[in-house]
């Protein structure tokens, strides 16, 4: 049986839901992207196996995003020194979420389909999650080396080797013919926890049952937003009491302006800026959103006589 906290109603698209299974204290959190992930793709020309993986990579920020307690902005990097030599993905406290990848055409192996393998893609490098709350408080999370074949491996991984808690995650990307991307995921949380909340062998039988779930949950069961995440949860762990919180919504929005525009070029020296000019203007374009900011001569000059620019 499932109930629903605080009133939670079954979101559909966009979101992240936490629940808890009562009684054995797995916390978890079961993700969904729509119209998010297609956005941020879609504002880049991606072959599909970039494309997947950086779905992939929102998902898994989505899903720790909404772990972590922080204001401000959760960030994953992964480097690599494969034809994918660059993955960044953000996510707000507030669930906006933002990324592109950096990578090489000419170097793309031939035998990648659509179905991505992280390890070819990236090669050898390091995975590093920040949590970043303000230019005076930025903490730092965790870096660890690029280990395991899938994102979903290299993410084990990381919790392992960064965090306090054993965890486990299933990821799933589709691209429909129309090459409409969706995304699903899951993940399962054993805390740390008192001796009497439970008996630790009790605890760790469960655990691994349940590891075992969700890691042989079909990939399709994640993203198909016909199914309710309730339903998901139910036939998961159908044994389980399982309570559900309030979802939380997600969007992809990129939080580039003109204005932040304005205070890198302000901090610049003139000739630095004459430099950068073709054809007289100056086009800066946003990595994570592809957006084009334009500074024509009449814009510089503005900023120059407003006492914005040197
Ligand atoms: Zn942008």
């Amino acid at each position: 049986m499932y109930v629903v906290a605080d009133g939670a109603v079954a979101p559909k698209n966009n979101f992240v839901l936490p629940f808890l299974l009562d009684g054995l204290e797995l916390h978890g959190r079961l993700v969904r992207l729509g119209s998010a992930v297609d956005e941020i793709i879609l504002a880049h020309d991606y072959p599909a196996p970039v494309a997947h993986l950086l779905a992939e990579a929102l998902t898994l920020t989505a899903m720790l995003g909404s772990i972590f307690k922080y204001k401000g902005v959760l960030n994953l990097q992964i480097k690599g020194d494969g034809p994918v030599g660059l993955l960044v993905c953000d996510a707000t406290d507030g669930g906006q979420l933002r990324g592109y990848a950096k990578f090489d055409r000419t170097c793309l192996p031939t035998f990648c389909n659509k179905k991505s393998n992280a390890a070819q893609l990236l090669g050898v490098g390091y995975l590093a999650f920040t949590v970043e709350s303000g230019p005076e408080k930025e903490r730092y999370q965790g870096i660890v080396e690029l280990g395991g074949r899938t994102l979903e491996q290299c993410a084990h991984h990381y919790f392992r080797q960064s965090v306090q808690f054993e965890a486990v995650l299933k990821i799933g990307v589709s691209c429909d013919r129309d090459k409409t991307w969706r995304t699903g995921g899951i993940m399962l949380q054993c805390l740390p926890r008192k001796e009497s909340m439970a008996p630790n062998g009790k605890i760790d039988e469960a655990w691994k049952q349940h590891r075992d779930l969700v890691q042989k949950i079909k990939p399709i069961t994640l993203y198909q937003s016909c199914i309710s995440p309730f339903s998901v949860l139910f036939e998961l762990f159908n044994g389980d009491n399982i309570r559900v919180y309030e979802a939380k919504n997600l969007c992809a929005k990129c939080s580039c302006s003109k204005e932040r525009v304005e205070l890198v070029l302000a901090a610049l020296p003139n000739e630095e800026i004459e430099s950068l000019k073709v054809n007289g203007n100056i086009v800066v374009t946003c990595e994570f959103c592809n957006l084009q900011t334009i500074f024509r001569e009449s814009d510089l000059t503005e900023l120059r006589d407003t006492g914005r620019l040197e």
